[in-house]
């Protein structure tokens, strides 16, 4: 008797976390349309206006740039950079809706060739920097290529970005094969993060520099989270501070999504 009832009980909770869940996944569902519908809004309604006001600067500029004073002319230049910064904001804002949203098929895909790619893209920056990008024999995955390319570019650009000034940058790229997921860890020899901003850095636009010391919209790393819970993984930081940081992420195995 107290076994039937038990297994009643338990199903009965079964069926409530399931409902539970359901309501969730909608809710979720739900806020996530809603943010694609701003990023229409964002992409049509605020760029024509924006736009607007760019080429009525720069006509301001042209045609009566010799009757302006200095104080004049330092006013449509704020006006100029406020409406550039702004419209780089949109399309950030745009790259972030579209970052859990299927682009491309699964495929095979070699991180070693990634990071290569990576390295040529940004070879003069990297140059400059005399920074050391180490990794070797990372694994082929099969998964989708526009996110887990993004996810990359973001981390290494933070890893190199993120360095005191004069030291060279080390970033060291390396996997673990789990059972379910892949996890990699991307880790530098940069300035480093506290402990108390080690979820803040995930929110979107949400910076611990200020815009003077690097630029950057606080978006990267927003993405990047973004991207991986899109590809089934997670993301986190362990960090010390002027020693450096190393970003860790899982990216499930895909025969899992399925
Ligand atoms: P952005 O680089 O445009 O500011 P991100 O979202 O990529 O935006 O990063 C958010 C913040 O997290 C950064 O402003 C920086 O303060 C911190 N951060 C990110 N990556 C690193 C890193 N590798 N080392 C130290 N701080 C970092």
């Amino acid at each position: 008797m107290t076994d039937v009832s038990e297994k009643k009980h338990h199903e009965v909770e079964l069926l409530a976390i399931n409902q539970k869940l359901s309501i969730q996944s909608k809710e979720l569902q739900r806020s996530n349309e809603e943010l694609e519908q701003f990023a229409f809004i964002a992409s049509h309604d605020l760029q024509e206006p924006l736009r607007m006001i760019s080429s009525f600067m720069d006509q301001l500029k042209r045609k009566y740039s010799d009757r302006l004073d200095e104080k004049g002319l330092q006013y449509i230049h704020f006006a100029t950079d406020g409406a550039k910064r702004m419209k780089q904001i949109i399309l950030d804002l745009l790259l972030y809706s579209r970052a859990n949203k299927q682009t491309d098929q699964n495929e095979l895909i070699n991180l070693n060739e990634i990071v290569s790619e990576y390295n040529q893209l940004r070879r003069k920056f990297i140059a400059e920097k005399k920074a050391a990008i180490i990794f070797d024999g990372l694994p082929s995955i099969e998964t989708h290529r526009a996110p887990l390319t993004q996810i990359f570019h973001c981390l290494l650009v933070n890893a190199l970005k993120y360095v005191e000034k004069n030291k060279q940058p080390r970033i060291e790229i390396s996997d673990i094969e789990k059972e379910n997921v892949w996890q990699f860890a991307i880790k530098d020899n940069g300035i480093g993060i506290d402990p108390q901003f080690y979820d803040k850095i995930f929110i979107i636009f949400q910076r611990l520099q200020n815009k003077k010391e690097n630029d950057g919209n606080g978006i990267g790393l927003a993405i990047a989270k973004r991207s991986i819970e899109f590809l089934g993984g997670e993301i986190w930081v362990e960090s010390e501070k002027d020693k450096g940081s190393t970003f860790y992420f899982t990216i499930l195995k895909i025969k899992q999504l399925k």
